[in-house]
C-alpha cells in the first residue's frame, strides 16, 4: 500500500505532460512562454478552443492539465503551424505542445469517432480511407506509357514516386495524379511507384496523436524502400514530404526526397519549352501548410505557375508564411463533421473567399487534401462564381 509520502511525490498530470515535452526537439522552451497570446490569436480555430495553445501553457503552470484532458476542443487544432510561425519564444507549439496534447487525449480515450475510424483504417489497411491495398495502383490503369510498379516490373528506376493515400484512391485527386504522370513522362523521367506495397506516410496520423501508428507505417514503408533500387524519392503530398524529410530519418529511414514542385522547378529549363498551350487565367496559389510554413517551400510552386504561358499570378491576402490552412491537416481531413458541429464554418470557405477577393479564376494547389476541400467550399460560397480549383500538376499537363 502506498504511503502518504509516496502519494505526495507522484507526479501530477501537468508534471508528467511537461516532462514529456522534453522528448520533443526544443520542447523545454515551453518554460520561456511569454503569455503574449499570439499563438492563440493567430490560430484559425483558437476562438473555439477551451484551451488554445497559450491557455494550455497556463494550465500547465497552474498544475491543472487534467482540465485540458477533460475537453475535446484540442481536436480543433489542424496542425497548421501558424502558432509556431509567430511564436516569439520559438516554442514548438504545433509539433510539441499540440501534438503531445492530442497524444494524451487519445490515451485518455477522448477522441472523436470520425478520427478513430480513420486511425483504425490506417492500421488495418495502410490508408485512412479503408481502401484495399491491392487497388493502390488502379489509378495508373490506362496511363501511357505504362507506369512502372517496382514489385511487378522488377527494375531499378531513377525516381521513386511516393504517390500517397488521396492521390492513389480519391477520384478527384486521381486526376492530379494522372496529370503528374503525364508531366513526368513528357520530361522523360525514369520513375516507378510502389503500388500495393506503399503504405500511408503516417504523418497526419502522427500529428493527430498516433505516434505508434506513424512508426508502424513508416517502418513498413522503410522495409519496402529497402527492397528496390532508386536514386531519390518524390512525393505528391506535402505531408509525405514532411514525414520522409523530417521524421523518417529518426527511425533510420533516410533517402533524398523532394516534393514534386521542387523536382519539376529544378527541371524548368527542360519543362518550359514543352509548355506550349496557353492557359489564359488569373491564378492564385494556396501555400499548403506542410510545404510552406513547415518546410519553407514557397518559390518553386510559383515558378512553375509563372512558367505556364498565359498565367497571371496574383496573391491572396494571406500568402507565403501567413497562408490560411485548408482545414485538412492534423487529422482535420477526418474531422469534418466534428469541426462543423463546433464551428459551423469551414476553413476552406474562408480561403475560397480570399481567392475570389484576389480576382482569381483558378485557385492553384499543390497538396492532395485541397482540391476536394476547396471544390466543396466553392459550392457553398455564392460569390465563388467561375472559380475553379486545379493542382499545379493539372495546369502543367494542360499546358503541354
Ligand atoms: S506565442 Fe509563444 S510565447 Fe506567446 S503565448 Fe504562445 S507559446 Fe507563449
Ligand atoms: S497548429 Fe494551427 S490549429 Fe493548431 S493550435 Fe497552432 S495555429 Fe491552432
Amino acid at each position: 500500500m502506498a504511503t502518504a509520502a509516496h502519494q505526495a511525490q507522484a507526479p501530477t498530470p501537468s508534471q508528467t505532460f511537461f516532462a514529456s515535452l522534453y522528448e520533443v526537439a526544443s520542447g523545454e522552451r515551453v518554460r520561456t512562454c511569454l503569455q503574449c497570446g499570439m499563438c492563440s490569436g493567430v490560430c484559425p480555430f483558437g476562438y473555439l478552443m477551451d484551451f488554445p495553445p497559450s491557455r494550455i501553457i497556463t494550465a500547465l503552470r497552474a498544475d491543472v492539465f487534467e482540465e485540458v484532458l477533460a475537453t475535446d476542443t484540442v481536436w480543433m487544432c489542424v496542425s497548421c503551424y501558424a502558432c509556431t510561425e509567430v511564436c516569439p519564444a520559438d516554442i514548438p507549439v504545433t509539433a510539441g505542445l499540440m501534438t503531445r496534447a492530442k497524444e494524451e487525449l487519445l490515451l485518455a480515450g477522448n477522441v472523436p469517432t470520425e478520427l478513430q475510424g480513420a486511425l483504425e483504417n490506417s492500421q488495418r489497411y495502410g490508408n485512412p480511407q479503408g481502401e484495399s491495398p491491392r487497388k493502390r495502383a488502379d489509378w495508373a490503369t490506362g496511363v501511357e506509357p505504362a507506369v512502372t510498379v517496382l514489385g511487378r516490373d522488377k527494375r531499378p528506376v531513377d525516381v521513386l514516386w511516393f504517390v500517397g493515400d488521396y492521390p492513389s484512391y480519391h477520384p478527384r485527386v486521381q486526376l492530379t495524379t494522372k496529370a503528374l504522370a503525364r508531366v513526368l513522362n513528357a520530361l522523360g523521367i525514369d520513375f516507378g511507384i510502389l503500388g500495393p506495397e506503399e503504405n500511408s506516410d503516417g504523418d497526419t496520423q502522427r500529428l493527430a496523436g498516433e505516434r505508434g501508428l506513424f512508426e508502424m507505417l513508416a517502418e513498413k514503408n522503410g522495409r519496402v524502400f529497402g527492397k528496390y533500387q532508386f536514386n531519390e524519392i518524390i512525393t505528391t503530398d506535402p505531408h509525405a514530404y514532411n514525414a520522409l524529410k523530417n521524421e523518417y530519418p529518426a527511425l533510420g529511414i533516410s533517402y533524398p526526397v523532394r516534393h514534386y514542385t521542387q523536382f519539376l522547378a529544378d527541371q524548368l529549363d527542360q519543362l518550359q519549352p514543352l509548355l506550349k498551350q496557353e492557359v489564359n487565367a488569373t491564378v492564385t496559389y494556396h501555400d499548403p501548410c506542410y510545404l510552406g510554413r513547415a518546410n519553407g517551400v514557397f518559390d518553386e510552386p510559383r515558378a512553375l505557375l509563372e512558367a505556364i504561358p498565359g498565367v497571371k499570378l496574383v496573391e491572396m491576402s494571406h500568402n507565403h508564411a501567413t497562408s490560411l490552412c485548408c482545414g485538412g491537416g492534423g487529422g482535420g481531413m477526418w474531422l469534418d463533421g466534428f469541426q462543423w458541429e463546433k464551428a459551423h464554418a469551414r476553413l476552406s470557405e474562408w480561403r475560397v473567399n480570399e481567392a475570389v477577393a484576389a480576382g482569381a479564376n483558378i485557385l492553384a494547389t499543390a497538396c492532395p487534401y485541397e482540391p476536394p476541400r476547396f471544390e466543396d467550399a466553392i459550392k457553398t460560397v455564392k460569390e465563388a462564381g467561375v472559380l475553379v480549383v486545379k493542382d499545379i500538376a493539372e495546369l502543367l499537363a494542360e499546358a503541354l
